[in-house]
Order: C-alpha cells, then sequence, then structure tokens
C-alpha cells in the first residue's frame, strides 16, 4: 500500500477513534511523510503506532502520544514553541507546520544533524536547532529566544525542570513525561502569575531526558 493511503489509515485508526480531533493537527499529520525520519530499514513499519529505533539507541515516538501531547499544548499560528528532544524530527515537522517558530535541542549531535537534513529536504524554514543540554531549555543560545508560548519535552523526566517553566510565558503551556526512567505521565503545566496549575495525565514511556535538571547520564 502507498505510503499516503497508509498514512490516512493511521489517522483513522490511531488517532481520530483515540480522540484527536484537533482539525489542523489531523492536517499536518496527514502532510508529514513520517517514513523520510525513520531508518530505511523499518520504513516498512513507518505507519504503525508504536515507536521506532532511531540512531544513538534513540526512537521516534508512537504517533498517537505524540499527537495526544500536541493537543494538549493546543498550538496557535503565531506561536513559539520549545521542544526538547529532536530525536528523528518528526514532531519538529509537526510542530512547524501548526506554529510560527519551532526551537529544538537536542543531546546528540548526530541525532540534530540528520534531524535537519531531512527538515530542510522537506522546505521547512521556521525551525531553529541547538545540539546540547535542553533541561536548561534555550538557554544563551542564538537567535536568542528568552520566551515561548509552548514547551514540550519528548523525553521522561524525574521532574519538571525549572528552566523550562522559567521560559515559558504567562499562560503558556508546558507538556512533559514525568515518572522514572521506565514508566511516565504525561504532564501538563499552564504557567500562571501565583500558582501554576499542573494536570497529571496518560501513561507513557519515553527515553530518560539526560541533563542537569534530568536524569544523570
Ligand atoms: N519527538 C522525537 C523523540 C525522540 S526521543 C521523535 O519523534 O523522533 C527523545 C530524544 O530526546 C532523544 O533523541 C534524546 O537523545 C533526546 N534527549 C534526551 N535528553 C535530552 C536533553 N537533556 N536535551 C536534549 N535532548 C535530549
Amino acid at each position: 500500500m502507498r505510503f499516503e493511503d497508509q498514512r490516512k489509515i493511521m489517522i483513522e485508526k490511531n488517532l481520530i477513534s483515540r480522540g484527536i480531533n484537533d482539525k489542523a493537527l489531523l492536517k499536518a499529520f496527514d502532510k508529514v511523510p513520517r517514513e523520510n525520519f525513520v531508518p530505511d530499514e523499518w520504513r516498512q513499519y513507518a505507519y504503525q503506532d508504536h515507536p521506532l529505533q532511531i540512531a544513538c539507541k534513540q526512537t521516534i515516538s508512537q504517533p498517537f502520544i505524540i499527537a495526544y501531547m500536541m493537543q494538549l499544548l493546543e498550538i496557535k499560528s503565531d506561536d513559539i514553541v520549545l521542544e526538547i528532544g529532536t530525536g528523528s524530527g518528526y514532531q519538529t515537522a509537526l510542530l512547524a507546520e501548526l506554529s510560527k517558530e519551532v526551537y529544538t535541542v537536542e543531546r546528540f549531535s548526530e541525532l540534530s544533524m540528520s534531524a535537519r537534513k531531512v527538515l530542510r529536504s522537506l522546505n521547512y524554514t521556521n525551525i531553529f536547532y541547538r545540539i546540547g543540554d535542553g533541561t536548561k531549555g534555550w538557554d544563551k543560545a542564538i537567535p536568542v529566544q528568552t520566551e515561548f508560548d509552548k514547551i514540550v519535552v519528548c523525553a521522561g523526566s524525574p521532574d519538571i525542570p525549572v528552566s523550562l517553566i522559567n521560559q515559558l510565558r504567562l499562560e503558556g503551556r508546558l507538556v512533559i513525561p514525568v515518572g522514572n526512567t521506565t514508566e511516565q505521565k504525561v504532564i501538563l503545566l499552564i504557567k500562571h502569575e501565583h500558582e501554576n496549575e499542573i494536570i497529571e495525565l496518560a501513561p507513557c514511556t519515553f527515553v530518560p531526558l539526560i541533563g542537569q535538571e534530568g536524569w544523570s547520564a
């Protein structure tokens, strides 16, 4: 079956039927070719709803969990978004479809470089890349950006990194998996002036967030 058709089936079967109803988000899923972001040997499995191995012992996340986390972010077309854990770059592309600009941080240069290559081949021009420890956010990186409307972390953390909360604008939304290294819960934080709202949601399993405000290597 053609990848385009597999993509449509995946959207019906794994996203819409499980409560993903954000029209713009579903349109983005229909546009971004997931097969371009997975290693050649896994291309035929690109539209199955599970994570796949990429380089550096990391994974491209399961489509449903990406959609679930992105729906919680309620991304608007003028939003500036920070993504921690570029990985394959697949989610970066989806974020770039929905927002004004995406700032993405990855600790492995090999992954960041290959994600850049794929994303450039797909003609995205609203993505900024950084190699380093994303638990510190976009701190001291170029181009300068001190505040984000939305932040998404694509790796499991023991806690919510304070640096990320500091770089979120008031009323902004941050979505992050928090728990131990084998099991986490998706957490939605909405930043308020006095007390932040923290909502604990679905269970999930991500590779660990390694860094100063995450797990140690
Ligand atoms: N959304 C990506 C998920 C990749 S897995 C995709 O679908 O491809 C999570 C990524 O987070 C891995 O590539 C891992 O190397 C990266 N990561 C882990 N800790 C990090 C940190 N402190 N800073 C930046 N990236 C980190």
